[in-house]
């Protein structure tokens, strides 16, 4: 292997069926040759830029994926690839002809070339590589992805220069590391090697010219040193097969770099693969190695104990060669080899002649990865590798500008501008995606260009809680909301207190000036005076304990004794009050807020496992309503909040409701119906009963439920009594 960038055999359709052949006898050839013939059909009269036949290139890209070993519709889609992007060749008449799983590799194949990614930055380069990953789905595709692209960059040379630097670094940042990734070293290789010899033209062709210049030197040492160690290893009875070769071209041009040394310092240019038959053989022949030659410290990396991320193992040591010079060597096993040599397609199965993407070994690549670096140094390496698989699920799309972003299964506009932005999220009105204005709702799929519109009027709203997917847009969109309640209760806060104030005298606004208001402070919990006015506005404290910290004593008393004249059950009311509102408190939750005072209106009575809304009132908490109250829907929307039953509570509260009863004019109905409430375990607080000229009857009970479903028991266990002709239960 003289340098790597050797020229590949000339492809052709005989050359790919013996490949074919070799690896999987039985396969059945006759798609790989009507596919060759289709393909040929279609790009008719196309040519290269080097003016060679177009079909060249689909030819030696299958013959590239035999090498690889790849199943049948991979060839078959390597040789249809570009047809559907450049000829008339439709996708349905693929499908038709080759069946839907090739129609759907090739479709793969042609979103993929769609794309061009400009990277500025390492972190956007990597978002590009996981898009890709996740679009291909299949991994098929990335594979003949990365065969077009090695097919595309040996024959760069007949671009112009800017194409060339534009391609060669794409494929620097995004394909080679994606061959990296699932250990495909051949193709990695040439891709860097190539890249190099157009982004780094005067590197390149010092170093080819020096080890053109050396060759016969070379060649005759490592012919000479492969001999020794073939000796040393047969000495000890292990069988090996040892090449030598030059590194490859890019590997000590990040050499250098890292080191910052020069051309003449880059010695160990040189490395030697000793092939074995198993594990045991690996460290022996190690042994053999460092017991002739001086390791070089810090040198040795054990790759079968733990394997790289990619799944490649070997063992890797640099040692002092005879002639004071360093020698790369890698130990490993033949099915090492193979792995080194094809990644990720090494580990597939066949099943009929394709691969098995759902096969158990397929599957278990992934979990073998697992097992080997659950203690790997480096966690983000291997999940990297891993997220191929888990990549599937997440949505990848292009901001304005062309960059990257990553979003959950499901994601809308809404989640991408809060993606991009907090601000972005706030103001969003509409999005436009590949240029079409789509609702809010619209879900997101990999490859849009997504557009935000905004508009500096929006504010955030509750129902978006329902459109986002992403927790970031949600704890967001949330927060707004939070803050916009605060303030509105803050708002509402001082205004009560402002009021109440005035009633015994007091400015409000003064108190402020004199920092008084700040006396008042520790009786509701507050830090601040504003958290003050947010505790009054909430309901969380009442004004009495505020006045009772500001207004004079006497002041209150005079208050109090024209209360006392004026209702004598005054304390008494106020006593029942308080306990209703804890009784309230703790059988409703109310989103966003907690420790609210809850009152239930009067005009519907709400039971629990009635659909209910709430409404901030003034100074009195949150007013609780069923769904379809009148009074309610008439109340100021702007202040509604969403209210749900706490229904663990629900047995400590006792309800009043109204029910009536339309019956017979019976004698004993009365008495019965009221053992048929009893029965049902509740309690009747006052029963009323009236008849009618036509012979009927109508009974009013007031009765105390706990819940709905304890409503709805007692009125079927009495419309199921003789007589009665219907039960309602009575609403405001
Ligand atoms: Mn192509």
């Amino acid at each position: 292997m003289e340098g790597s960038v050797a020229k590949a055999p000339p492809a052709s359709l005989e050359a790919i069926c013996n490949k074919v052949a070799s690896y999987y006898p039985e396969a059945k050839q006759d798609l790989i040759h009507k596919a060759y013939h289709f393909a040929d059909e279609a790009h008719r009269g196309q040519v290269r830029s080097s003016g060679e036949p177009y079909m060249i290139h689909p030819t030696e890209v299958a013959q590239t994926l035999a090498d690889l070993k790849l199943d049948i519709p991979s060839i078959v889609t390597g040789l249809l690839h570009d047809t559907v992007e450049d000829t008339h060749a439709t996708l349905e008449q693929i499908e038709k002809e080759f069946g839907k799983d090739i129609a759907e590799l090739v479709d793969g194949v042609t979103k993929l070339s769609k794309m061009t990614f400009k990277t500025t930055e390492e972190k956007q380069a990597e978002n590009f590589r996981k898009m890709i990953l996740a679009m291909a789905k299949d991994i098929r595709v990335i594979l003949v992805k990365l065969s077009d692209r090695l097919n595309n960059m040996r024959t760069l040379e007949f671009l112009n220069p800017l194409k060339q630097k534009v391609i060669a670094q794409e494929t620097l940042d995004i394909y080679a590391p994606i061959a990296n990734r699932l250990g495909i070293r051949g193709i990695k290789m040439e891709l860097e090697d190539l890249c190099l010899r157009y982004l780094h033209k005067e590197f390149y062709y010092k170093l080819a010219q020096r080890i053109a210049k050396t060759k016969k030197e070379r060649e005759k040492y490592l012919e000479d040193l492969g001999a020794v160690l073939d000796e040393k290893l047969s000495e000890y009875d292990i069988q090996a097969t040892v090449t030598g070769r030059a590194k490859h071209f890019y590997s000590i041009f990040k050499k250098m770099e890292r080191r910052k040394v020069d051309f003449d310092q880059v010695h160990d240019t040189i490395a030697f693969r000793i092939v074995v038959d198993n594990i045991t053989e690996c460290y022996k022949a190690l042994g053999v190695i460092h017991a002739g030659y001086k390791p070089v410290p810090g040198r040795f990396k054990d790759y079968i104990a733990m394997p790289k991320a990619n799944a490649y193992q070997s063992l890797h040591t640099t040692v002092i060669g005879p002639n004071g010079e360093r020698v790369e060597i890698q130990i490993r096993t033949q099915d090492m080899n193979i792995v080194a040599e094809r990644g990720i397609a090494a580990h597939w199965k066949y099943k009929e002649g394709r691969f098995d993407t759902r096969a158990r070994e397929n599957v278990e690549w992934v979990n073998r990865l697992l097992e080997w670096h659950k203690d790997l140094s480096d966690p983000n390496e291997f999940l990297e590798t891993v997220k191929i698989d888990l990549f599937a699920e997440d949505v990848f799309v292009f901001t304005p500008k062309g960059e990257v972003k990553q979003l959950s299964h499901g994601a809308t506009p809404l989640d991408f501008a809060y993606a991009v932005h907090t601000g972005v999220g706030n103001k969003c009105v509409g999005a436009k995606v590949n240029d079409k204005i789509v609702p809010l709702k619209y879900r997101l799929k990999s490859g849009d260009s997504v557009e935000i519109i905004t508009s500096p009027s929006q504010t955030p709203s509750k129902d978006w809680l329902k459109i986002v997917k992403s927790s970031r847009a949600k704890a967001k969109i949330r927060s707004y909301i939070k803050q916009q309640e605060r303030d509105r209760a803050l708002e509402l806060g001082r205004e009560i207190l402002e009021t109440t104030l005035k009633s015994f005298g007091l400015s409000l606004s003064k108190l402020e000036k004199s920092g008084e208001i700040e006396k008042a402070c520790p009786r509701a919990n507050a830090r601040t005076q504003e958290e003050l006015y947010v505790a009054v506005g909430y309901g969380r404290i009442s004004t009495d304990l505020v006045i009772q910290e500001l207004v004079p004593e006497e002041a209150r008393e005079k208050k109090l004794e024209a209360a006392k004249a004026e209702d004598q059950s005054f304390l008494k009311r106020v006593f029942n009050a308080a306990k209703k509102r804890s009784e309230a408190r703790n059988a409703i939750t109310v989103e966003h807020l907690d420790d609210v005072l809850i009152r239930f209106g009067k005009c519907c009575n709400p039971l629990p496992g009635d659909g209910i809304i709430g409404f901030i009132t003034r100074g009195r908490g949150v007013s609780v309503h069923t769904a379809t109250c009148t009074k309610a829907i008439d109340n100021d929307q702007e202040r509604r909040v969403d209210v749900q039953w706490n229904l663990t509570s629900n047995d400590a509260i006792k309800r009043h409701v109204k029910i009536r009863v339309l019956s017979l004019d019976e004698p004993g109905l009365l008495a019965l119906m009221s053992q048929t409430i009893t029965s049902c375990g509740i309690n009747i607080a006052s029963a009323n009963i009236r008849t009618t000229k036509d012979k009927k009857a109508i009974a009013l009970f007031d009765v105390e439920v706990s819940n709905i479903s304890q409503l709805q028991k007692v009125t079927s266990a009495l419309e199921g009594k003789k007589g009665v002709i219907n039960v309602e239960r009575i609403q405001s």
